[in-house]
């Protein structure tokens, strides 16, 4: 069995085979923290994440970088408009660093919740400014460069092949450039395409990050961020990079052409994974616009942050997924099931299997299938489907059947262990027979008023760490 995955470059699906043996060099665009993340983007992250996870479980040591924008990116891909971090401080008046600081913690709280893995590496881009002006300089001692109205500009035409991730038609590009260029030209740029790599005169006068440079005071754009970064973490070629197919056409398409023409080597990276947007009924979601989805909006509506993970792992990444809460109520009754499944089974094997259990016959076969789904192209709707023959098989062994389950979990990340736990949790089935019959007992003598048998029993159970709780449809208990 090989990993195949869907290279944007080329178009194509591929076998996965990384530059070294036996260890992945991967980056995926983190979030510029100007905001919350929006639930279109933690669909970015969940992607990622099983990208990883699965190349752990194919044996790789996987090194996974992901960089926090905190300084120079434009609310246009292609250096226009406002700044977005500027603006957020603006709007609510605080500093650019505190703003950058809050929406950070905000972001790894969301992903800690829907169990994205953090990544190995998670870099500033206010903290490499340094590796971004030494990797400038190469650019423009190669001789890909201009200086125009006090900016440094990546020329494109020094670089053929610019636009060959997102096909870009050479001839039209001239003419017409990127779709932002008709709203807000540049004068300064030879060409509509060409793109800024350091900033001096700055629109924005009020800018709040500024750095010495040799093309004067200012800040580096957007894309020189990811190039330097990714160079500095994975090397001058690496095996995987990922982001959404918002940035195939501008911000990865200048990543290699600024990568590839300070290092001389192509391809700079090897495999490019980008996955389809998550929509809502009003289309595209967006933080700019201002109205989006949070993962808290979901969890404040009654929802678990794995509930999200479910629906999203529903849907290929390569698919665009329209949001709906009617989809989301599916996702956490299926879940629902999968933790009822999971329980019943962990009750019937008695003790939890570990994870060197070796499987053999009709569990060891579901394994296979699911690993097959996942080997092409991460296709997580099927290896869902076979996660759910395999708990449906009345004919196969209930440890085996939960061995088998838990080593999917390691892919899919839906925490099906501490589901399982939390049935072993409540005891043996002896203890849970004993702890039933005294609260029997404690109802009888309510019945009978007498009250201090009833609290006797209560506290008895209380100091062994079991709290009861009285509601309208009787007696429950959990531990404490
Ligand atoms: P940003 O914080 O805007 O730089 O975006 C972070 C990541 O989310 C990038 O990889 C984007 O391509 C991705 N992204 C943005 N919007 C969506 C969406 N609606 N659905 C899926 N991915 C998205
Ligand atoms: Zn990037």
């Amino acid at each position: 069995m090989a990993l195949t995955l869907y290279n944007t470059l080329g178009r194509k699906l591929q076998v996965f085979e990384p530059v070294n043996a036996k260890e992945v060099g991967f980056y995926g665009c983190g979030p510029t923290v100007y905001n919350y993340a929006h639930i279109g983007n933690l669909r970015a992250y969940v992607t990622h994440d099983i990208l990883v996870r699965t190349l752990r479980e194919r044996g790789y040591k996987v090194t996974h970088v992901m960089n926090i924008t905190d300084v120079g990116h434009l609310s246009g891909d292609n250096d226009d408009g406002d700044d977005k971090m500027v603006k957020s401080a603006e709007e609510r008046g605080k500093s650019v660093l505190e703003i950058a600081d809050f929406y950070t913690k905000a972001f790894f709280n969301d992903t800690r919740r829907m169990n994205i893995l953090r990544p190995t590496v998670v870099c500033k881009a206010t903290e490499h400014v340094g590796e971004m002006i030494a990797l400038i300089k190469r650019i423009e001692a190669n001789g890909f460069t201009y200086q125009s109205g006090g900016n440094l500009y990546f020329d494109i035409t020094k670089f053929p092949a610019y636009g060959e991730l997102a096909l870009l038609n050479l001839d039209e590009r001239k003419v017409s450039g990127p779709e932002v260029r008709r709203t807000e030209a540049d004068e300064n740029k030879r060409n509509p395409y060409d793109f800024v790599l350091w900033f001096t005169k700055s629109k924005f006068e009020n800018q709040a990050l500024v750095w010495d440079s040799p093309w004067g005071r200012g800040y580096p754009g957007w894309h020189i961020e990811c190039s330097a970064m990714s160079i500095k973490y994975l090397g001058d070629q690496f095996d995987i990079h990922a982001g959404g197919i918002d940035h195939i056409s501008i911000h990865h398409s200048n990543e290699i052409a600024q990568s590839e023409a300070a290092t001389g080597k192509h391809p700079w990276v090897k495999y490019w994974v980008h996955n389809e947007f998550l929509i809502q009924d009003k289309g595209k979601m967006s933080k700019s616009a201002g109205t989006f989805l949070t993962l808290q909006t979901l969890i404040d509506a009654g929802y678990h942050a794995l509930d999200y993970r479910y629906f999203l792992l529903g849907a290929h990444y390569r698919s665009q997924v329209q949001f709906s809460y009617e989809a989301l109520d599916g996702a956490r009754n299926a879940r629902k099931s999968l933790g009822d499944r999971i329980r019943a089974l962990a009750e019937k094997a008695g003790a939890l299997p570990g994870d060197t259990v070796n499987l053999t016959g009709k569990a060891a076969g579901y394994l296979e299938a699911f690993n097959k789904a996942m080997d092409e192209d991460l296709n997580t709707p099927r290896a869902l489907a076979e996660l759910w023959g395999l708990l449906r098989d009345q004919t196969i062994e209930s440890a085996d059947a939960l061995a088998a389950a838990f080593v999917m979990d390691h892919i899919l990340g839906l925490n099906l262990a501490a589901e399982a736990q939390r049935e072993e949790n409540r005891g043996t089935p002896e203890e849970r027979a004993e702890i039933e019959a005294l609260i029997a007992e404690r109802t009888e003598a309510k019945k009978a008023k007498d009250f201090a048998t009833a609290d006797r029993i209560r506290n008895t159970l209380k100091e062994r760490g079991i709290l009861l709780e009285d509601s309208p449809k009787g007696v429950t208990w959990r531990r404490i």
